[in-house]
């Protein structure tokens, strides 16, 4: 897929006013200057009124002819500068973006995931963790296609937005394979939130071809954390529920035991 272009070209305006204000200054400057010289030099006073009259002519015409066109030129090229500092800024913030995303789903990819759940544990906040598992994917890309598979991540990704709440951190594991921090340490909470996610993606209205609808269930493990969990054991803990759930049947969520 090509890069979507973010470098957009726009005008860069100059100030005339601007100009207008640097021009007078300098000619103020220039006028002072010419005279501080004419007081410093000691002209005879036969020359003195012709040579006043040409110095600071000259000292005039100096600082208006060359100033003015000056200050359109730098103040063009700062703006320029500006507007290619601020797009580069632009496109630094969208490369950023875009490394923490999962490019299929738009779901935070597994890197961010895990960064974005360690940064809440720093600040002590402890949190269950729930590995979703898509049932019987490789069927779907089996039966339908690759593509058609791409399309049901899609809708998985936004079953999983829909069902979770803005504190929720919900990434893309890897494969068809997604997990969900829930901070907190209400585990009932946590298995409220596994059950209506695991309805969210029951519930998606996926037809692969025209006129065919397929149905896409989720194994989901839970496991419960405290404030001196660590995201590996939690994330081992989660996976070893999600095989529970799916050897008992799948279309289900299963809770560590000791919640
Ligand atoms: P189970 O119920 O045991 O989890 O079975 P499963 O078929 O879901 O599990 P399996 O691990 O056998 O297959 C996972 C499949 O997911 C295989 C792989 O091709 C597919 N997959 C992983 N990533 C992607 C992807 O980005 N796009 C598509 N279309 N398929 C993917
Ligand atoms: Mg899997
Ligand atoms: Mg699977």
């Amino acid at each position: 897929m090509q890069d979507k272009r973010i470098i957009t070209k726009s005008p860069v305006r100059v100030s005339f006013r601007r100009a207008v204000v640097i021009t007078l200054f300098t000619l103020a400057l220039s006028q002072i200057v010419t005279g501080l010289a004419i007081l410093v030099c000691d002209i005879p006073n036969y020359i003195l009124s012709e040579v006043v009259v040409i110095w600071f002519a000259l000292a005039a015409i100096c600082a208006t002819t060359v100033t003015f066109p000056l200050a359109l030129v730098f103040q063009r090229e700062r703006k320029k500068l500006a507007l290619a500092i601020h797009q580069l800024e632009e496109v630094h913030a969208e490369h950023a973006r875009r490394a923490r995303l999962d490019p299929l789903t738009g779901l935070l990819n597994r890197e961010a995931f895990l960064s974005r759940i360690s940064r809440y544990q720093e600040r002590q906040v402890s949190g269950a963790m729930l590995m979703i598992d898509i049932d019987h994917f490789k069927q779907i890309n089996d039966t339908y296609g690759h593509h058609a598979g791409d399309k049901a991540l899609q809708l998985i990704a936004g079953a999983l937005n829909e069902a979770t709440r803005d504190e929720d951190i919900v990434g893309r594991i890897g494969g068809e394979e997604f997990g969900i921090f829930v901070p907190g340490e209400n585990i009932e909470l946590a298995r409220l939130i596994a059950e209506r996610v695991r309805l969210a993606i029951a519930g998606i209205e996926f037809e692969p071809e025209a006129n065919t609808t397929a149905r896409i269930t989720a194994s989901i493990g839970v496991a419960p954390g405290t404030v001196s969990s660590q995201t590996s054991d939690l994330l081992r803990m989660a996976d070893k529920r999600m095989y529970a759930a799916k050897h008992s049947g799948r279309n289900r969520v299963s809770v560590h035991k000791a919640a």
